[in-house]
């Protein structure tokens, strides 16, 4: 029903009227802006309504949205913004301070404050016709681009596609039973691939969305939010369950209208499963798995009891509806039940690739030999159990997980090789110990007369880095360990940062 709300988020609130009807308006904005279809608009404002009200205004001018981080540095920004080549910039007067640094392309218009009523000056939407617009885009035209780290240095960007939407919510609506009367969290920040679930998949079912906001962080906090916003789903990476569970956030028997929890992103600790089961046996559990690639998910896994052995990972399970996963061998070969593989992905999910980025394309996306079928490689290593039951079992490359956030430490590799004085550096990351991840380490040998401490290193990065992608632990090393092959050593590098070891 058009009264109905669709997005929350602390005192704002708007209904499925106010979303359409606003939306309707900034999409005539955006056209007489130029837009035009297959256009990029870089929303550069922080989780919010608004920002919700600009994806979908996007859209329905036929445009491709490009979601910004706003806490990541202005250098990295300008990177992604120069990358998508917008037409336009979409930003809001919270994200004022980092459109004022941006140094963009002159061809670009800013918008920004044009969704915010105190500052509506001559761009302001309202004016414009509230009535729905007619469609001009078709399902293989690209609807977003996600920005992800790029191991060479530079965020590659995903393009994703309405199909690929479309058959993820085809496959997950009913699966998950989603109906009007569910109130679904909407944890993720805009620019994660898991954010794409929370908002189509509670717009398309007339649900409320319950963006959580950005001061909103510590356990309890989190904890308050479900109980007090009366979700019925969560939906977070695997380390949001960690870090509730090391506060002991939960309490037996809390959030009564919680029905679904759902992860996605990283492996969950068994250990942090059964903290979330013993104490809300009113919920199923299920485990997402997939890469941005092939948007949201790919398989699923629901856990129906307490994990036993709280040292068995949990499986990522079977692939969903329309996808397929494949476990192969360097020749593209399968292989046998529980022998390890590759994991590539095929079907309807799978981006047509990178944004501009033919040979990574090329790369990544690969035709299956035997089939003729285009295939998504993964990266990640996995088995298929005799019962069919897919298993992840780690990485085949650098890529890491760290509180949800992908990051190639190729890409902090190479930023911190470019700072003056730095002779050579090598990224590695270890595990925390515990349930909680892995910790990304940095050693480097400095030039003769480099004055280069991990102080300065730290804050020379943090100007082209987020946060989350920053080195906690820094070894200055005479020389790297180097093989045979005169290639860095990192298991042994590895050694080096055994825990409690660096300058944390
Ligand atoms: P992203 O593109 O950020 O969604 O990251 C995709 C990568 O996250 C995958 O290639 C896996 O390495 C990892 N991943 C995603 N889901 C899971 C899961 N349920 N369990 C373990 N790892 C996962």
């Amino acid at each position: 029903r058009s009264d109905d709300t669709a997005i929350v988020m602390g005192s704002e609130r708007l209904t499925y009227e106010q979303l359409e009807q606003r939306s309707n308006q900034l999409a005539r904005l955006l056209i007489d802006c130029g837009v035009d279809r297959g256009d990029r608009v870089c929303l550069v404002q922080p989780k919010a309504p608004a920002a919700i009200v600009s994806m979908l205004a996007t859209l329905k001018a036929g445009a491709v949205y490009v979601p910004v981080d706003v806490a990541s540095p202005v250098a990295r920004v300008e990177k992604i913004v120069t990358a998508a080549a917008p037409r336009l910039l979409l930003g809001s007067s919270d994200a004022s301070q980092l459109l004022a640094q941006m140094d963009i392309d002159a061809g670009l218009v800013s918008v920004a404050g044009v969704l915010d009523g105190a500052q509506s000056g001559p761009r302001d939407a309202d004016g414009y016709d509230t009535a729905a617009l007619p469609t001009i885009t078709q399902p293989s035209d690209p609807a977003h681009i996600l920005f992800t780290s790029g191991s060479t240095g530079a965020p590659k960007g995903v393009v994703i596609t309405h199909a690929m939407v479309d058959a993820f919510l085809d496959w997950a609506l009913p699966y998950f039973g989603h109906r009007a009367g569910d109130r679904i969290s909407g944890h993720p920040p805009l620019h994660f691939d898991l954010s794409t679930f929370d908002i189509y998949g509670s717009l398309s079912s007339g649900a409320e969305l319950h963006l959580v906001p950005g001061n909103v962080l510590l356990p309890g906090q989190l904890a308050a939010f479900i109980r007090d916003s009366r979700l019925t789903q969560w939906f977070s990476v695997s380390s949001t369950f960690a870090y509730m569970t090391r506060g002991d956030a939960v309490a037996q028997g809390d959030f009564p209208s919680l029905e679904r929890i759902i992860w996605c992103g990283e492996v969950l600790h068994p250990t942090v499963l059964a903290y979330w089961m013993r104490r809300l046996p009113h919920c199923s559990y299920t485990n997402l798995y997939g890469p941005t690639e092939a948007t949201i998910a790919s398989s699923y896994y629901d856990v129906a009891a307490v994990p036993e052995d709280e040292t068995a990972a949990i499986p990522i399970g079977r692939p969903c509806a329309g996808e397929e996963i494949r476990v192969l061998d360097e020749a593209l070969a399968p292989v046998l039940p529980e022998e390890i593989g590759e994991l590539y992905i095929e079907g309807a999910g799978l981006s047509p690739g990178y944004w501009r980025d033919e040979e990574k394309t090329r790369a990544a996306f690969v035709t299956d030999p035997g089939t003729g079928r285009r295939l998504y490689r993964t990266g990640d290593l996995g088995r298929r159990d005799e019962q069919g039951i897919l298993h992840f079992v780690g990485r085949a490359d650098s890529q890491i997980k760290s509180r949800g956030y992908r990051i190639e430490l190729g890409e902090i590799e190479t930023t911190l090789a470019t700072v003056a004085g730095v002779a050579e550096t090598a990224i590695v990351a270890v595990p925390s110990g515990g349930f909680d991840g892995t910790v990304i380490c940095a050693a480097w040998v400095s030039r003769p007369t480099a004055e280069l401490d991990p102080k300065r290193l730290r804050a020379s990065l943090a100007e082209a880095l987020p946060t989350y992608m920053l080195p906690t632990r820094w070894l200055q090393l005479p020389e790297l360990p180097k093989n045979a092959n005169g290639k860095i050593d990192r298991p042994a590098l590895r050694e080096k940062f055994t825990p409690g070891s660096g300058d944390d």
